[in-house]
């Protein structure tokens, strides 16, 4: 592997953490308005910090990346111990699933209760959260060339906080992505998504299913959060069928077959 690579992945996932901190919760054209194009770091905004700095995104990504080091390995108890000392040094951002799974961690719940108790007791537009995959991305780094593993640390390392299969997908298949550029794949995301199919859930499968294609979103739903249900509305598939079985990198943008 290209530890350069490897590197990136880490200084990207904390350059773009800190880089959108003082912008986080405003919508695009509020952040075209105020900045332009935002492409250098900037102090106050939200959180009302100095330029440079990170939020939860880097400080959870940092707890699993020194676990992986530590434990020589993915450790599900250990990471969950390390959210629990995180929560405790009362970090200025912190997500709602995420506070409140890691609250029951501190209370007593395993690793793989806490996440699933506040799943199970959150509803439809409150249970499915960004905050698992915002921290993901070291485990692609020791599990690049393991594709099983990847999957099952992404999804497990997930369900310590966010346990909806969205949230646990979301990270096997952004972590196979990573996994696949750091080995110089050609197509990392298509390669991802066709790894994890069928299993996925249909909703994250047809959101993801046009970048796959080279599509750049304009703008995209949110999914999970106050928002209707809708994991089964779509077929799966159902934007790119044709380019599948033809030449995938000549999908035409916005084409729907
Ligand atoms: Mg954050």
């Amino acid at each position: 592997m290209d530890s350069d690579r490897a590197r990136g992945v880490l200084l990207g996932l904390a350059c773009g953490d800190a880089l959108g901190r003082p912008v986080e919760f405003k919508s695009a054209s509020a952040i075209t308005a105020e900045h332009g194009r935002l492409d250098e770091m900037v102090g106050h905004g939200t959180w009302n910090q100095p330029a440079g700095t990170v939020t939860d995104d880097t400080d959870q990504a940092r707890c699993i990346a020194q676990s992986l080091i530590e434990r020589r390995g993915f450790d599900p108890v250990d990471i969950a111990d390390r959210f629990v000392a995180w929560y405790d040094s009362e970090p200025f951002d912190i997500g709602r699933m995420t506070a409140k799974a890691i609250n029951r961690l501190k209370h007593g719940d395993a690793w793989d209760e806490a996440g699933r108790h506040v799943w199970e007791n959150s509803p439809e537009g409150e249970n499915a959260g960004n905050g698992s995959v915002m921290r993901c991305a070291p485990l692609a780094i020791p599990y690049a060339n393991d594709a099983d593993r990847l999957i099952e640390t992404s999804q497990q390392s997930s369900e310590i906080t966010h346990a909806d299969p969205r949230c646990t997908y979301g990270c096997a298949v952004l972590n196979l992505t990573i996994a696949g550029i750091l080995n110089g794949t050609a197509s990392p995301l298509r390669n991802a998504l066709d790894r994890v199919d069928p299993d996925a859930p249909n909703e994250l499968m047809a959101a993801l299913e046009p970048l796959a294609c080279g599509e750049t979103p304009g703008s995209l739903d949110t999914s999970g959060l106050r928002r209707p249900f809708a994991a089964n509305s779509t077929p799966r598939r159902a934007l790119c069928r044709e380019c599948r079985r033809s030449d995938r990198d000549g999908c035409e943008p916005r084409r729907r077959h």
